[in-house]
This record gives C-alpha cells, structure tokens and sequence, in this order.
C-alpha cells in the first residue's frame, strides 16, 4: 500500500463514549467527498477504560484505521505528536476524539489547500455546551497571548486544522517536549488560511481537561513563546527603586528629627510587598529553569508501545 492521500489524525484519552460516533462521522465524511485514500490514525494516550479495546476493534472492522497506543498516558499535545510522527498522508487533519469539531469541515478545507494554502485552520465562531468559565478563559488567554507573544497566532482556534506534509514535517524537527502546537504551526509560516465554524457539544463523556491542565497547558504556552516574563524582574526592580526615593527621603528626614521608633506598620508592609514580589519572581525564574532541565535531558517525547496497522503495508517491510 502506498502512502495515503490523508491522515486524520485523533489522540484519544479515555474516550470509550464517543469512538465509534466518531470513526462512524469521520468515515463518512470522507466518503461525501471521494476520498478512498485516507488512514484514521488514533492514539491511544495510556487511557484506562475501552478506549483500546475499541482501536483495535476499529482495525479489524477497517484496516485503514490505525492505532496508536502509548506506553502511558502522556498528555494531549504529545499523543498528538506521536500520532503525526506516524502518520504518512500527503496531507494531514488533526480533529479531537470528542467531535467538538465537524469532521465535514474537511471538504472545505481540502478546497482551501488546493488553493494553495499549507495550513487550513478552523476558527471557532460559537462554542456551545462550554461553561462559562471556560469560554471565558479561553477568550481572555489568546488575547494576553497574542499582546505577550511577538507570533501572528489566530485567535480563537484549536489544534483543529489541515495541514499539508510540508508544514507537518517542520513541525516534527521541532524538538520541544512543552508543546504548545497550535502557536507552533503560527510560527511555522507558510501560507495559511481559516475556516470559520461552530463548535458543538462534546458528543459525550467528560472533558480532559480539568482547571489544572488548563493552567499548565497555559504556562507551556507562554514559557514556549515568550521570554517577557523574565523581564518582569527588570520592571519591578525599577518600579521599586523610584518609589523608594520618597520613602528614602522620608526615613532620613524622619531620623534628622529624632523619630525614628515609629513606622513598625510600614516595616512590616514594605516586608510583606518586597517578599512577595521577589518569591513571584523567583517562581517565574522556575518556570523557565525547570523546563530548560527537562528539555536538557533530551529523553524522546513519547514513548510507543505498539503501533497497529496494516500489515500489507509495504512501508513497514524490511527492505
Ligand atoms: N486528550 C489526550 N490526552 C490527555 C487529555 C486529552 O489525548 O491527557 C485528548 C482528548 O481525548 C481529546 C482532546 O485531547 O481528543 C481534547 O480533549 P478534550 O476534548 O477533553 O478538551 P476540551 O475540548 O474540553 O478542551
Ligand atoms: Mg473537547
């Protein structure tokens, strides 16, 4: 078998509820639009229910169904990264497992790369069933991202996108273990283009991604895209030293006259505030510093324990 026209590439994590939904939608997708050559990569990310009872369910029914599965769980942006590193279509889709994003929206996007585009992203319009919260999050983060970053990343948009081979395999030099993939593929080039959309309910079962993620997710965003942070010392350390001036001149003038006891309440204020702002520091400095460490360690982003496909596939023959 030769190499396929397209690979739709889904990590999956814990998503028993919504797999076979999905290969059903996904599969008839490509049928509406005539595409026979096409591989559903699914990864498998150390999930703990059905999910890889399923997958290998899903292979036998489909041979074109390839999975995936990783030696534990690894987190959503690196499963997706093994599931692109294996994955072989001249052009590539990345979708979510839970059908948050229209499969249908391929067709579309398909007519866009012809067009000549590298990167055919969805951009959310409306996002139904997210919690307030959420949406607000969301909305608020990639536009603090946009102002802290010097990329041109569209806002509003997810992993959610169709690439072509070209723009996936400079994604794939790029070695970073805290990845942020959606910023990464802004700061790849090429010519790119968005396609708006809605994006629905999750299908079923509950979201991945609890408050905690989000925040890490949010932190490796902006550690992996900007060193701004960092200089937040720089400001301070100014801010404080002008605003000490006055104070400076007051202690002196203060210790001239003779009262010099008074003043615990400042003291302790002026404590409290320095010792704050420099453990912030401190911790912005960790957040850098802990993962120059890990990244130092060079240890593969992913470990694969088995990877199930085809077996006629000539690809994978010795040669
Ligand atoms: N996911 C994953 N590993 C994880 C967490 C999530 O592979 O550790 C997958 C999940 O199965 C889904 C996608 O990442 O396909 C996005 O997750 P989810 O839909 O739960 O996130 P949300 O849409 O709520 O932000
Ligand atoms: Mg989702």
């Amino acid at each position: 078998m030769s190499d396929p026209y397209l690979s739709v590439v889904v990590p999956c994590y814990n998503e028993e509820a919504v797999l076979e939904e999905l290969i059903k939608r996904v599969t008839s997708a490509l049928q509406d639009i005539n595409i026979s050559s096409y591989e559903i990569v699914l990864v498998d990310d150390g999930s703990g229910d059905e999910t890889a009872r399923l997958m290998r369910a899903a292979h036998t029914a489909d041979p074109r169904v390839t999975g995936v599965f990783l030696s534990r769980n690894h987190g959503h942006q690196l499963a997706l990264t093994a599931g692109l590193s294996v994955c072989r279509g001249a052009r590539i889709l990345i979708i979510d497992a839970d059908l948050q994003d229209p499969p249908e929206l391929l067709g579309p996007m398909l007519e866009k790369m012809d067009q000549g585009f590298d990167v055919v992203y969805g951009k959310r319009i409306n996002r139904a069933g997210e919690s307030i919260f959420k949406k607000a999050s969301a909305k608020l983060f990639y536009r603090f991202f946009r102002k802290l970053v010097d990329l041109d990343m569209p806002l509003d948009t997810g992993d959610f996108r169709l690439m072509s081979r070209k723009a996936l395999n400079v994604l794939l030099q790029m070695p970073e273990q805290h990845r942020f993939i959606r910023g990464m593929v802004s700061w790849i080039g090429f010519r790119q283009a968005a396609l708006e959309y809605e994006r629905a309910e999750r299908f079923s079962g509950e979201t991945k991604y609890p408050l905690k993620k989000m925040l890490l997710f949010a932190a490796d965003a902006i550690t992996g895209f900007s060193t701004i942070p960092l200089r937040l010392a720089t400001w301070l350390g100014f801010l404080c030293a002008l605003s000490s001036v006055p104070v400076a001149i007051y202690v002196l003038l203060g210790f001239m006259r003779g009262t010099t006891v008074q003043g615990w309440t400042s003291v302790m204020l002026i404590v409290l505030i320095l010792g704050a702002i420099q453990l912030i520091v401190i911790g912005i400095l960790g957040e850098y510093i802990g993962r120059l460490y890990m990244q130092s360690k060079q240890r593969p982003l992913f470990v694969i324990d088995e990877v199930l496909r085809d077996e006629a596939d000539d690809t994978l023959a010795p040669p």
